[in-house]
């Protein structure tokens, strides 16, 4: 049997050959028209059956969702939109599905609704281009970087350090908590966690990924990371995945370097590649602004959007400099920009980002040269003795998508920011190893990869681009 997937099948001119196909049922129209898809492409086959000569009792099972195996002649198509069809010979239900219970009808759902239906909302079109191109996002990743001569190493995802946490750690624990420990106080000892120590899960693998790029030059880390943050936007989740990587001997300005040949690199790797996903996801965004409003329109299309970060310059502009844009442009209540003002040593707020990115500069800007007191402790202190070495790459309708830095890689001015922010020394001795044995600048970044995803697919919401959020509200499996 000669059985083929329906992308190769859709590029196929091998007419008037029997072929099977399985896959799940679309929509079936007149009794006559399978719209048939198996996952590997954003298209239907359309399988067209002789209604006269099929068994009645099989049509009735011909129903939206139920799984099938088709097999008849390859044809060229004469409808419109497609190339070829199946003239079917042969059909087998391989699983039924009742049209009354089946939720995902042949209708357009609300994203709402379709994140309590998270395992079936991949059988939509939107979901199955998204969840493709994120796979494309994640190969292109990797490829990036093995070309580029980074080795990949995994960080741990439980960790006893909690000097990045900030509160927002979850914790790891092995304790009863019918019976757990308890100390002089008679508070619950949570250093006993686990097996004695204290653990959490990671918020992110840089520390780890610093000390192997003090050894292998070039290292990347790509996997889950988690937050407790209980916020409620459509940028955040409590579990995302991040992308880190850490070079030996690059300063600040070769880490900007990198950030943005990477992400070009790999938004250039999909606009090659999947094609018909982003067609479709292109023509679905442009529907979705012509139901706004025209002052809220998008000025350029999702495939525009992409085209657009890939052949310009990401601009480079200091924190300083950006604090004196937003000083001298006046709040504007009827955009949604009401709070513009902001002084210097405040932390951008993300609708400052969007100001700098969407009304001021109009394409994705680098930020750098922070603050130290707003930034974390193990970025480079400059000159100034106020600013540290640490970029944020803003994107428009995202955000931040990027936050990295160049390393404090003297050990006596890294002791002296461990005080100063009251971290456990101790904790860090591993960490402070680096310093002491030949230790050299270095920098590196964390992407987060579904706010990369988000860009990519125009996806509003950060729910809708991984396959199960986890949020406050989105948790029961
Ligand atoms: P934000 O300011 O948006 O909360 P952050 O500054 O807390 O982000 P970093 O610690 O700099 O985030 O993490 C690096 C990157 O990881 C961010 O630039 C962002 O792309 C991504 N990221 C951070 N927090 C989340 C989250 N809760 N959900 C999804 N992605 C996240
Ligand atoms: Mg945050
Ligand atoms: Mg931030
Ligand atoms: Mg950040």
């Amino acid at each position: 049997m000669n059985r083929i997937s329906i992308a190769e099948l859709l590029v196929s001119d091998n007419y008037l050959h029997e072929v099977t196909v399985k896959g799940w049922v679309r929509t079936f129209r007149s009794n006559r028209f399978i719209a048939l898809n198996d996952g590997s492409t954003i298209k239907n086959i359309q399988c067209v059956i002789d209604f006269e000569k099929t068994d009645p009792s099989i049509i009735k099972r011909i129903t939206t969702g139920a799984a099938l195996s088709i097999t008849g002649l390859l044809a060229e198509s004469v409808g419109a939109g497609q190339s070829v069809e199946i003239q079917v010979s042969k059909i087998e239900v391989l699983g039924d599905s009742n049209p009354e219970k089946y939720p995902i009808q042949p209708k357009k759902h609300s994203f709402e609704f379709l994140r309590e239906q998270a395992h079936l909302r991949i059988r939509t079109n939107t979901f199955s281009a998204v969840m493709r191109l994120r796979s494309a996002l994640s190969f292109a990743i990797h490829d990036y970087f093995t070309k580029n001569g980074f080795y990949n190493v995994h960080t741990p995802i439980i960790t006893g350090s909690d000097a990045e946490g900030a509160g927002e750690m979850f914790r790891v624990s092995t304790l009863n908590p019918m019976n757990p420990p308890k100390n002089e106080a008679g508070e619950i000892d949570f250093t006993q966690d686990f097996f004695g120590k204290e653990t959490n899960l990671t918020v992110s693998g840089q520390l780890e990924a610093e000390t192997y790029a003090m050894a292998l030059g070039k290292v990347y880390t790509f996997g889950p990371t988690f937050r407790a943050e209980n916020s409620n936007t459509s940028r955040h989740l409590a579990e995302f995945w991040m992308i880190e990587p850490e070079v030996a001997f690059n300063n600040l300005d070769a880490n900007m370097d990198l950030a943005e040949d990477f992400i070009k690199s790999v938004l250039k790797y999909i606009l090659e590649n999947c094609k018909d996903d982003l067609d479709f996801l292109n023509q679905r965004f442009l529907d979705e602004e012509k139901t706004k409003p025209a002052n809220q329109r998008s000025e350029m299309s999702l495939l525009e959007k992409l085209n657009f970060v890939i052949e310009n310059n990401f601009k480079r502009v200091s924190y300083t400099e950006a604090i004196e844009i937003l000083k001298n442009s006046k709040p504007n209540k009827k955009k949604k920009f009401q709070y513009l003002i902001t002084e210097w040593g405040a932390d951008l707020q993300s609708e400052h980002e969007r100001f700098l990115v969407e009304t001021h500069f109009k394409c994705p800007v680098i930020l750098f040269d922070y603050p130290a007191k707003i930034k974390a402790f193990y970025m480079r202190l400059n000159e100034d003795g106020k600013t540290v070495r640490a970029m944020d790459v803003l994107f428009p309708g995202i955000g931040e998508i990027v936050g990295g830095s160049q390393r404090e890689e003297r050990l006596d001015v890294l002791l002296e920011k461990i005080k100063t922010f009251e971290i456990d020394e101790k904790e860090l001795w591993w960490y402070l190893d680096t310093r002491r044995f030949g230790t050299a600048i270095h920098s590196g970044f964390g992407l987060g990869f579904e706010r990369l995803v988000q860009f990519a697919t125009g996806m509003g919401n950060i729910r809708d681009v991984i396959p199960f959020p986890r949020t406050p509200q989105n948790a029961e499996f």
